[in-house]
């Protein structure tokens, strides 16, 4: 399996933490009927994106993507020591996969300069912070975190309403650190890094577009969960918090990157993750390199 592209002058290395069944597919896509899931039900096992159960297959991972000025690390995961009590692959977790996978890819918490969220969800904010000593502090030392501030406001709302436990333990700590940064639509690295607003999902998702002049790859966080979904964009998932504005953002993104050279590097597709979109029918598909 491959963990590590190069395109253009970027380098990507996938780090991954879990890749595991996580929702039966009729469950988590509301528009999904029993008939289209039976006409799909060979390529997506295939795929390993389908179980023996029709339980959809997500990988769970970070990007680190080296530009030759920064290293950014791309959504940061599930995170150890974490009180989900609704998510036991999650809860307490205490493993060192994520370490030993940011190891082989020769890369240490001190090297990365920068972390963006693609949004502010528990499994793209765990690693943001660690457990020391009882406290949450950034698990990157010498990181700039960045979020985006519609993304950042939703979240202060609602935390303020009920405690959200990721905003709690993975993002108010590095606001704390003063380790963060709230960016607004526009905001750009350098020549290489661009941030496409991608709403649906959650009111401030954004996507990630980098390269010199050119989206050699594009981050697409969690407008995007299954490769079902790139077949029939449509299909949005139960907790897309606006379903409707999901499905029309899905639909723009595939059409923005149908039959180009970017590689689209997806939060959750199952290995390999990362492909090339090219157009199927009245969809699209994302073919592996
Ligand atoms: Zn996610």
């Amino acid at each position: 399996m491959s963990l590590k592209f190069s395109v253009g002058d970027l380098t990507i290395h996938r780090i991954i933490e879990q890749e595991v069944p996580f929702f039966p597919a009729l469950e988590m896509l509301p528009g999904l009927t029993a008939e289209v899931l039976a006409e799909n039900r060979a390529w997506l096992r295939e795929a390993k994106a389908l179980d023996d159960q029709d339980v959809l297959i997500l990988c769970f991972q970070s990007y680190v993507v080296k530009t030759p000025h920064h290293t950014i690390l791309v959504d940061s995961c599930i995170g150890n020591d974490k009180p989900r009590p609704q998510r036991p692959k999650w809860n307490m977790k205490t493993d060192d996969t994520y370490q030993r996978a940011l190891d082989v890819a020769g890369v240490s918490v001190e090297d990365i300069d920068f972390v963006m969220c693609t949004h502010l969800h528990v499994d793209h904010v765990g690693w943001n912070t660690r457990l020391e000593n009882g406290r949450w502090v950034p698990t990157f030392p010498k990181a700039r975190y960045l979020f985006a501030k519609q993304e950042f406001d939703y979240w202060t709302e609602q935390n303020a309403k009920a405690e959200v436990p990721p905003f709690a333990d993975s993002v108010l700590p590095v606001v704390e650190a003063k380790r963060h940064e709230l960016v607004g639509n526009d905001h750009q690295i350098g020549d290489h890094v661009r941030i496409l607003p991608t709403p649906g999902h959650t009111p401030g998702h954004v996507a990630f577009a980098m390269g010199r002049g050119k989206d050699d790859a594009v981050f697409s966080g969690d407008l995007i969960h299954s490769p079902l979904q790139t077949l029939y964009p449509e299909l949005s998932p139960k907790f897309d918090v606006d379903q409707a504005q999901a499905a029309k953002t899905r639909r723009s993104f595939l059409e923005r990157y149908c039959d180009t050279d970017t590689l689209c590097c997806t939060a959750h597709f199952p290995s390999p993750s990362v492909g090339k979109i090219r157009r199927k029918g009245n969809g699209f598909v994302c073919a592996a390199m």
